[in-house]
């Protein structure tokens, strides 16, 4: 990499920022395109978010990937925001378009492709989501994107959990209906269970959101964490031999949404999948 007074600077904001894959991912992707750009980290409080966000066109960075918890919050301090953006409530990628800041949600996108690249066919069909967070919403939106005809959100916190299925309502020609993990037992068959809180992400990888009896009612079961590659929630699934998949499809696919808008050039998924097996990361 040579670093000069013409590099472009991309990065991520977020708190704590040390596990993200992101940089690698994105530093990668210039080398290999040869692009005069770098990807850096930047570890930023809530206190400081706004002042971090003037900074971004005070200092001509090109764009940003934000990460928890400012992907809500960062939306007040932006020139505009994508519909889908709009829609889920949470930005993951800001564009400086000469000095106008624009927001978008690759989340989202990345979802929708990762059940596309997988065969799976959500049109008619009923999903539950583990999780009302950041995560949660672009997946609640993206299945019903694709045509899902119910959902139900199951939260710890249930109140989060009611609040996402109204939105989700009044927003899409949908039937939601939010629940608690009690309320899991009622159900008798899930066509698609996604688990999108970070319960039995590393390095707390010995716990599941829910148990192994309500994981045998699915037909397809998706995790949308990547690390560890397979969650104790997705061995449930193998045990029963369900389909299953884990985030590391909708982690690229977001990453390379994000490329795309900034840059507006493609890059490759095989190439980034084998550097990261190259780096252990995958296997
Ligand atoms: P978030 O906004 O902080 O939401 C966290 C969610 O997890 C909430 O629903 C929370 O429930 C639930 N939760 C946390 N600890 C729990 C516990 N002990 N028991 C039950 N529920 C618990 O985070 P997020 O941005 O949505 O991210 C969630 C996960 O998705 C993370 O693991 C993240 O790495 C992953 N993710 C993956 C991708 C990808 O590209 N593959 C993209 C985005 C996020 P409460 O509301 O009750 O606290």
């Amino acid at each position: 990499m040579n670093i000069n007074s013409k590099t472009s600077i991309y990065g991520i904001i977020g708190h704590p920022i040390g596990h993200s894959l992101s940089p690698l991912i994105h530093n990668y992707a210039f080398e290999n395109l040869d692009f005069n750009s770098v990807y850096v980290s930047f570890d930023v409080n809530e206190e400081d978010l706004k002042d971090a966000i003037i900074g971004i066109k005070a200092l001509g960075i090109k764009g940003l990937n934000v990460t928890v918890p400012h992907k809500e919050s960062v939306i007040k301090y932006l020139d505009r925001i994508s519909d889908e953006a709009k829609l889920i409530g949470a930005v993951n990628t800001i564009k400086n378009n000469s000095g106008s800041l624009e927001g978008y949600n690759t989340d989202v996108t990345g979802f929708m492709e990762s059940l596309k690249e997988h065969n799976v066919d959500v049109v008619g069909k009923n999903a539950v989501i583990l999780g009302a967070g950041g995560a949660a919403k672009a997946v609640a939106v993206g299945l019903a994107l694709l045509g899902a005809k119910s959902i139900y959100v199951c939260n710890r916190s249930i109140d989060k959990a009611k609040e996402l299925s109204i939105h989700m309502e009044n927003n899409f020609n949908i039937k939601s209906l939010g629940i608690s993990y009690n309320d899991l037992n009622m159900l008798d068959e899930i066509d698609i269970l996604i688990n999108a809180t970070s319960v039995g992400m590393h390095p707390n990888v010995d716990v599941s959101p829910i148990g192994e009896d309500v994981v045998a009612k699915a037909k397809f079961v998706y995790d949308i964490i990547y690390n560890p590659e397979k969650t104790l929630f997705l061995s449930y699934a193998e045990k029963y031999r369900i389909k299953y998949i884990n985030g590391l499809d909708m982690l690229i696919n977001q990453a390379i949404d994000s490329f795309k808008i900034w840059t507006g050039a493609n890059f490759d998924k095989k190439i980034i999948l084998n550097f990261l097996k190259k780096k252990d990361f995958v296997k």
